[in-house]
């Protein structure tokens, strides 16, 4: 007879929506899974459904602008993972965040900000001025700075024009394709050289592809991986009581 563990009978359901890009989402599956695991021992794993958009089709939309349709889509999915049985819904991105305001009022279940999952961490180290990399969308528009500005009280520095270009393209062109190259890494670390040298204590990789190229360690900067503290954020909300 195999050994019987105990297992989470209240662990409540994850819902995710992924494949922006799917790279990203299979590492928020395995975090979240081995964040249960390593928990709750045995042969436990994340209760969680997973509703996956394709990534040519938003990718479109945000070159063109189009976040109307975008939104439509999103809370087109977020009723989805609702309808499947998710407890709390989870954007595996942080660009599609633009749209977490109306998907907060489409569905009845709450949602988990990953700006607010990174901004307790930041906090939590006793960090106030921070730089942010990402899409040019999370990077120029207002809706993520301003809630780490505002919500959180943090101060939030940007890399310049050229460099939030390099950024961009490397997540759009390698990082959304699988593609992980030594020369991104190196043109990404002196970027966030600079951003230190400007004031930065730390910076956030606030694309959840980004973590696939640099990697605690690559800097001397405190780095804040927003993929695992999402995915660390959802399964403490899974398994609280
Ligand atoms: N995964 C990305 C992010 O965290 C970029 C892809 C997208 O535009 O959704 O922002």
């Amino acid at each position: 007879m195999p050994p019987l563990f105990l297992y989470a009978e209240g662990m409540k359901t994850i819902g995710l929506i992924g494949g922006m890009t799917w790279h990203s989402t299979g590492e928020y599956y395995r975090l979240i899974n081995e964040d249960v695991q390593r928990r709750l021992g045995g042969s436990s794993s994340a209760r969680l459904v997973l509703y996956s958009v394709e990534f040519g089709e938003i990718e479109a939309l945000q070159e063109a602008g189009d976040w109307e349709r975008m939104t439509f889509l999103m809370t087109d999915a977020a009723r989805r993972v609702e309808a499947a049985g998710a407890d709390f819904i989870v954007i595996c991105a942080n660009t599609m965040h633009r749209t977490a305001e109306a998907i907060t009022a489409a569905v009845r279940i709450p949602l988990l900000h990953i700006a607010d999952a990174t901004a307790a961490e930041i906090r939590g180290r006793g960090l106030k001025t921070v730089g942010l990399l990402g899409t040019r969308y999370t990077m120029e528009q207002d809706f993520y700075r301003r809630r780490l500005e505002e919500k959180h009280g943090l101060a939030v520095l940007v890399p310049d024009e050229a460099e939030r270009r390099t950024i961009h393209d490397v997540i759009y062109h390698e990082l959304g394709h699988g593609i992980i190259q030594d020369e991104s890494r190196k043109a990404y670390v002196g970027i966030i050289d600079k951003l230190r040298r400007r004031g930065a204590e730390g910076v956030i990789l606030g694309c959840t592809e980004i973590p696939l190229l640099v990697k605690h360690g690559d800097t001397a900067l405190p780095l804040f991986d927003t993929t695992a503290l999402h995915a660390k954020a959802a399964v403490d909300l899974a398994l609280s009581n």
